[in-house]
């Protein structure tokens, strides 16, 4: 039976009783000790803020260190419709940060820091469902260059197997600049870097809830409360019900992954001989790797878009695997889990502030880049120093009138998604 804990969490200690001591004040406080909130702390203490960081489980608990390891971040969201919504100037900012910032700034982070996460550009590949993607692709590939100028090339369907040896794509985009790494270590890093710079990280301490003071903010634990100059909250895909402003405009996607056992060198090499990251075009939203140390393959993919059982999740993304490399019809299954991504109704993230706190969320997805990304800008706009300029204060963090904070609309959107999986299915690699 595989185990139901991240790959990642084999290779790293959790600090599942630690429970440093903490001061009764501090300059800010930062709710959530993900990518997000560790960036931030370190950029705040950098800059000679004290700064508490506190999560309710062990540091690292969230998505943070149960992804798929893939850093460069993509849109999700098509220009014209980020057009219509902010107007082109705006939309063309937003294509471009996304594109190009989080992945300098966390390549930067990871040299300057010395993080240890086996960070490495391997290049994304982004497998084509059917042909008439790949032309689309194609042809916009000069305007997405001029927006955004990265080191991209279409890959013929000739050509494909020598990056991914299977038939499911008709051809790829493969955008050289991105890496991958290890979430645990990355994380892991990313908090010791916010407690060299002076952070104090403590897990095991849920906040309950902040109030203004006169003078800034209470922060409300079970060990009591901490006075903060400013509060950021970076709890994205678990955000809980106390926070109900921000509960009602982020809601958590259950995201499910495997780890196969450890396969022969030369399987894996076969299968991947390009070594890259690889997603996909069609809305399973299939994505899978090697493994760092290139024993495993891991991949993760859209098998509820809620909790279900593991056995029924590791089933479904088994044969997933199975359909992308036949091979791997019969390997064994290691590891099987879950992660919450927190999405925001636009599907874009967003920096901004309610009523005087911060809120630095709605990766919508990705985030190895666009958190830290994020937690770094937040921060910088906590300070009110410069560099805290950024596209994503401009983008709207919005509710719906029917979601009260309880996402019971997520069965529902999984079953129109299986809809859209059959009309995919028929227009497969035409
Ligand atoms: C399965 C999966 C695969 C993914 N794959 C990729 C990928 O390959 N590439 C990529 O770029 N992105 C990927 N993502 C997205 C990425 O992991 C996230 O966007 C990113 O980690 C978000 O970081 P964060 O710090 O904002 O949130 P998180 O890491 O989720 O951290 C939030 C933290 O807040 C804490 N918290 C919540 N409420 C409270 C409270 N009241 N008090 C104290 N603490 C609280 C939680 O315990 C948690 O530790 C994936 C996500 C998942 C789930």
């Amino acid at each position: 039976m595989p185990v139901n804990t991240p790959y990642w969490w084999d290779a790293i200690e959790r600090e599942t009783d630690a429970q440093p001591e903490f001061n009764s004040e501090y300059d800010a406080v930062v709710v959530g000790a993900g990518l997000t909130g560790s960036s931030a702390a370190r950029t705040l203490a950098k800059n000679g803020a004290s700064v508490l960081v506190l999560d309710a489980e062990a540091p690292g608990h969230g998505a943070s260190t149960r992804n798929g390891g893939m850093v460069g971040e993509g849109h999700r969201v098509p220009l014209q419709v980020m057009a219509a919504r902010y107007g082109m100037d705006t939309a063309r900012d937003l294509l471009r940060e996304t594109y190009m910032e989080p992945l300098g700034f966390v390549k930067n982070l990871i040299q300057e820091e010395n993080l240890d996460c086996d960070f490495k550009t391997h290049g994304r590949f982004r497998g084509m469902w059917n042909k008439a993607e790949y032309d689309a692709t194609a042809q916009s590939l000069d305007e997405l260059r001029e927006i955004a100028p990265m080191n991209v090339e279409m890959i013929s369907p000739e050509k494909m197997k020598a990056e991914v040896n299977t038939n499911m794509y008709a051809g790829g985009l493969l955008i050289h600049d991105h890496g991958g790494l290890h979430p645990g270590k990355y994380l892991s890093s990313m908090v010791d870097a916010a407690r060299r710079a002076g952070a104090t990280v403590c897990g095991n301490t849920p906040v309950s809830g902040v109030k203004a003071t006169g003078s800034g903010f209470e922060v409300m634990t079970d060990r009591g409360p901490v006075r903060a100059g400013s509060v950021l909250m970076a709890t994205n895909g678990y955000t809980k019900k106390s926070f109900s402003w921000l509960k009602r405009r982020i809601f958590p996607v259950t995201v499910y992954v495997i780890a196969t056992e450890e396969l022969p060198p030369e399987l894996i090499e076969e299968l991947m001989p390009g070594g890259r990251m690889v997603v996909e075009t069609r809305h399973r939203h299939c994505y899978y790797r090697q493994s760092p140390d290139g024993k495993r393959i891991i991949l993760g993919a859209r098998a509820g878009l809620s909790e279900i059982p593991f056995a029924k999740a590791q089933k479904i993304l088994h044969g997933l695997l199975a359909e992308i490399f036949p091979k791997l019809k019969n390997v064994g299954i290691s590891h099987c889990w879950r992660g919450n991504t927190g999405f925001s109704f636009s599907f874009l993230p967003h920096l901004g502030q309610q009523e005087g706190v911060w809120h630095a969320m709605g990766f919508s997805g990705s985030g190895n880049g666009m958190a830290p990304y994020l937690g770094n800008k937040a921060a910088l706009n906590m300070l009110g120093v410069q560099g805290r300029e950024t596209s994503f204060t401009k983008t709207t963090l919005e509710t719906k009138f029917w979601h009260r904070g309880w996402p019971w609309f997520l069965p529902i959107a999984h079953a129109l998604y299986r809809v859209v999986d059959i009309r995919e299915n028929m227009r497969h690699l035409k």
